[in-house]
């Protein structure tokens, strides 16, 4: 028998089964096409739970309206057969797909996926479907309990305590139950990987160093150390840990608290002049935060460098302990 991961695509249009082959080109698992169109969908995911009980992870389409007259009545969203797929596969990640993920998210319970991928971001998901299924597996063997969860974290021994202060009261209530994964991932996904905190991406990673974002590539070697490598990381998007770059360029010495971090980024690396990042309200060097244009805009795409001086607390900023504080550029 086959040792490969399972992965069952749910979708009621025909035409995208080629999703299904992309998905094992590049996952390497077994991906099954569950084909929904016009079909009866109770009888459908009963179908597919007896051939494939021990499924590995789930992706729906969100929008569920070109099955059978009768389905329907019950069902036009992903979501609401998220209870029916989990009555079959209570362990497994299901994670739903759509073309408009923001208002995916405003739509339905959060309780429903574990995460939301956008349609044009598929290929991005297929090169991350493994890497979610071993985080699953992984937990389930040796995360049962907090230093478990830490280790397959590799988090650096400077952050365990910020961290096990962040992690959700679901994790740590379910800690060595099978749902623990659940609550695990949606936390990485949607919080800990995505907001920038304990974990830096590219962005604030190019901040720290003082340089432009497109000149990170170039100096990018010299933090290799501090780049996450635990579970569910993506590595396609990857994140580094904020203490272990500080300690990385700024060693605890009597110096540290009279230099910058991109002054000693400059004298450590050897940072070329012309790579040095600028701030996009007063445009001198060295800006510290990302920061939104103004208070309208909440997206990561509208988010500039600035310095910290040139902003101010943005109207929806939430403090959150060790993630950094949504900020908005100072009016003129
Ligand atoms: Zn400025």
């Amino acid at each position: 028998m086959s040792t490969r991961s399972v992965i069952l695509l749910f979708d009621d249009q025909s035409d995208r089964a080629g999703r299904a082959e992309l998905l094992k080109g590049s996952s390497g698992c077994q991906v099954q096409f569950i084909d929904l169109h016009n079909k009866d969908v109770i009888a459908e995911i009963k179908a597919a739970a007896k051939t494939f009980p021990a499924a590995n992870l789930i992706l729906v389409d969100h929008v569920l309206d070109k099955t059978s007259p009768a389905s329907q009545e019950m069902v036009n969203k992903g979501s609401t057969i998220v209870p029916l797929l989990r009555e079959h596969w209570n362990a497994c990640p299901i994670l739903a797909i759509t073309a408009a993920p923001d208002a995916c998210q405003k739509d339905i319970s959060s309780e429903a996926y574990e995460a939301i991928f956008s349609l044009d971001q598929f290929s991005r998901l297929a090169s991350y479907v493994s890497s979610i299924i071993a985080g699953y597996a992984a937990i389930r063997k040796s995360g049962k309990n907090l230093a478990g969860l830490m280790a397959l974290l590799r988090v650096p021994t400077d952050d365990q305590d910020a961290l096990v202060g962040v992690l959700p009261e679901e994790v740590r209530r379910t800690l060595g139950q099978p749902e623990c994964a659940h609550y695990m991932f949606r936390w990485f996904y949607n919080t800990f990987y995505r907001h920038p905190g304990l974990l830096y991406g590219h962005a604030w990673a190019s901040l720290v160093l003082g340089v432009r974002g497109k000149a990170f590539e170039k100096y990018e070697k010299h933090i290799m150390r501090a780049a996450y490598t635990g579970i569910f990381r993506d590595k396609e998007s990857p994140r580094w840990w904020k203490s272990r770059m500080y300690s990385l360029l700024l060693p605890k010495s009597a110096r540290r608290f009279s230099v910058s971090i991109q002054q000693a980024a400059y004298e450590r690396l050897h940072i070329d002049e012309v790579d040095f990042s600028g701030c996009y309200k007063c445009k001198e060097k060295w800006p510290e935060v990302m920061a939104c244009v103004d208070d309208a805009a909440l997206d990561c795409a509208d988010m500039k460098p600035m310095h910290l001086r040139c902003t101010r607390a943005h109207k929806m900023a939430n403090a959150k302990p060790y993630f950094e504080e949504l900020r908005v550029m100072l009016g003129d």
